[in-house]
């Protein structure tokens, strides 16, 4: 790449493989790669043409930019209760959620957790509602022998930060159906490409996916062993839906580990405290982030019933970062003890 030049190029063959690659991978027709996947979320909801007035429906406990990009649209957040005790949209409270205004429901694969597809599916065909599958936690992951991305109708993945899948910055779009690729496309050319992935980060990116499977699978390997040794009387209960050992169909893909933080196992020491301590002795365990309906004013979304579910996540969730699932198992093991102390 440094000898032929291609970094340099906007248009070159490292995003063509990428491309190609990540098609291949997920079994879709089509391939959109983009700056960020806060972006990607952005062109998924203009594929299905949201516009001002119009609702989506996401769940309350979700990720803040897919919250944003709604509102950047002008359209109305309609935010659902998610299962209890799991960070993914409920679908037994999704058809409450839908009106003729309904343009798009968004559901996010978040900490570990997949969000039940087959139901949220059944729910928007009865209405004809298109359904963006945010896969940016979950890049690897496969529900009923499907890859997470490719289920929706419009599938996004995020390359930033830490993500399992990373080039530091980046996003894509993956879809089956012709003429919402076309119209992403269409958005995104200026005369120029407005929301470029380069070809030095697709070159970053196309080995990381060849070892991708594999690693997906060590990692949940080392949440198995986690889940069997934490001990009965530990704080942090797993906040995993179905349990990993117990779904062959599903290999979930593990970019953060939810648990339930209990501080009367502790106590009374807050998560915060608890958290603080976990990572002074070297465990990277944090508050998982809040909801939506607690974060937002209540002029900038309609709630869908009491939220109380995802109410209780706000206060209780914790995430342990993915790092340490790759390393060997001795690592679990000093993980669980280290916990304990
Ligand atoms: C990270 C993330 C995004 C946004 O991706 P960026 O590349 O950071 O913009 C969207 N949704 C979820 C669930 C994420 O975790």
């Amino acid at each position: 790449m440094l000898q032929d030049g291609s970094w340099g190029r906007y248009h070159g063959p490292h995003c063509d493989r990428l491309r190609d690659a990540l098609a291949e991978f997920h079994d879709v027709e089509h391939v959109i790669l983009c700056s960020s996947g806060t972006v990607a979320v952005e062109l998924a909801l203009r594929s299905v043409k949201v516009q001002p007035g119009d609702e989506v429906v996401l769940a309350a406990y979700d990720y803040k930019a897919n919250f944003a990009n709604v509102l950047m649209l002008q359209a109305t957040p309609v935010l659902v209760d998610t299962q209890p005790g799991v960070p993914v949209l409920d679908p037994d409270q999704l058809q409450q959620a839908l009106t003729d205004k309904t343009k798009a429901i968004v559901c996010s694969h978040l900490h570990g957790c997949f969000a039940d597809m087959a139901a949220i599916r059944a729910v928007a065909a009865e209405r004809s509602v298109p359904v963006i599958e945010d896969a940016c936690q979950a890049a690897g992951g496969r529900l009923t022998g499907k890859v997470a991305g490719s289920i929706g109708d419009v599938g996004v993945l995020s390359f930033g930060g830490s993500k399992l899948l990373t080039a530091g910055r980046g996003g894509a779009v993956l879809t089956n159906d012709a003429t919402l690729a076309q119209r992403i496309r269409l958005y995104s050319q200026r005369g120029n490409d407005a929301y470029p992935l380069s070809e030095m980060q697709s070159a970053v990116l196309l080995p990381q996916l060849r070892q991708l499977a594999e690693r997906t699978q060590v990692r949940l390997l080392r949440v198995r062993q986690l889940l069997n040794t934490l001990p009965e009387d530990s704080p942090l209960k797993p906040a995993l839906l179905p349990h990993p050992a117990e779904n062959v169909d599903d290999v979930p893909a593990f970019y953060k580990v939810a648990f339930r933080y209990e501080p009367k196992k502790t106590d009374g020491r807050s998560r915060e405290e608890f958290a603080a301590q976990a990572r002074q002795n070297g465990v990277a365990l944090d508050p998982a982030f809040p909801t939506l309906h607690k974060t937002h004013s209540q002029r900038r979304f309609r709630a869908v019933g009491e939220l109380s579910n995802a109410s209780a996540l706000h206060e209780e969730l914790m995430i342990l970062h993915h790092p340490v699932l790759l390393q060997s198992a001795d690592h679990i093991d000093a993980l669980v003890a280290a916990l304990q102390r």
